[in-house]
């Protein structure tokens, strides 16, 4: 079975000292993840190496950058390469989050070359894709996110791509407390299943992990992640709360 996860998107939120304490009443919550199951935090970047110190030794949790640079080093103040976050342990980097595309005018092109530098130094992309509120009700949705795949994953081999992760977010879901139903998201990963195995083979699209995010909650999470090709989700909002995030942890497929 694919790995389900449940990744945390924390985004510019949260003192050190909220998110020592969020992380603190995670872990003491009743959590339990079974062999293919991750919890993964996305946290802001001044505060990965506390909370990985923090989920050290527990089994199945991970830690995520919520961006990185497309350049290997140099003169580029501001950014953040995935080679620091390799040297400090990050496993995941969240790639072309709707916010970043929005408000930092990332491509798909670019996106692309951040996905080729995390592969290149062994960092796992969490993709990210989805459309906003005109291109769906314009039921232009499928090949909209049809093309976010094929311009920044389509250069790839196959093999890279086993166990790749995939997060579809529509962009009228984030944030606004209005989740895509679970018949639009299982329609929608399933499109990408199939975009997927059409370039890549059955096999490998198999593999795909594709996470649901847009207003996940306690309440809704289990029947979302139980639709076939959802594997989880990304969330924001709800990943601030402790007894939130961890409901949501617990509702991921067995
Ligand atoms: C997100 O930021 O990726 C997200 C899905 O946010 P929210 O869960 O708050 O809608």
């Amino acid at each position: 079975m694919r790995k389900q996860i449940a990744a945390a998107n924390w985004k510019m939120n949260l003192s050190i000292e909220q998110a020592e304490t969020l992380m603190t009443d995670l872990l003491a919550s009743p959590i339990e993840l079974t062999e293919n199951q991750q919890a993964v935090f996305g946290v802001p970047f001044p505060y990965l190496i506390n909370i990985n110190q923090k989920i050290a030794g527990k089994q199945h949790f991970s830690l995520a950058a919520q961006n990185c640079s497309n350049k290997v080093s140099g003169a580029y103040t501001g950014e953040v390469s995935v080679e620091m976050l390799k040297s400090i342990g990050v496993p995941y980097v969240i790639i072309g989050h709707s916010e970043r595309r929005e408000y930092f005018n990332e491509t798909n092109a670019l996106l692309a070359e951040k996905v080729n530098i995390c592969f290149e130094y062994g960092l796992l992309p969490i993709f990210c894709c989805g459309e906003a509120l005109q291109i769906r009700e314009a039921g232009t949705q499928n090949s909209y996110v049809e093309n976010q795949l094929k311009e920044s994953l389509f250069h790839l081999t196959g093999e890279s791509l086993r166990g790749f992760v995939i997060a579809y977010e529509p962009i009228w879901a984030i944030g606004t407390g209005k989740t895509a139903s679970s018949e639009q998201a299982q329609e929608m990963h399933a499109h990408i299943r199939n975009v997927m195995a059409e370039q890549f083979g059955k096999e490998i699209a198999d593999s795909i992990s594709i996470l649901y995010g847009g207003s996940v909650k306690a309440a809704n999470a289990k029947e979302i992640f139980g639709q076939t090709d959802v594997d989880g989700g990304l969330v924001g909002g709800a990943s601030l709360v402790a007894a939130e995030f961890s409901a949501i942890i617990n509702s991921l497929k067995k």
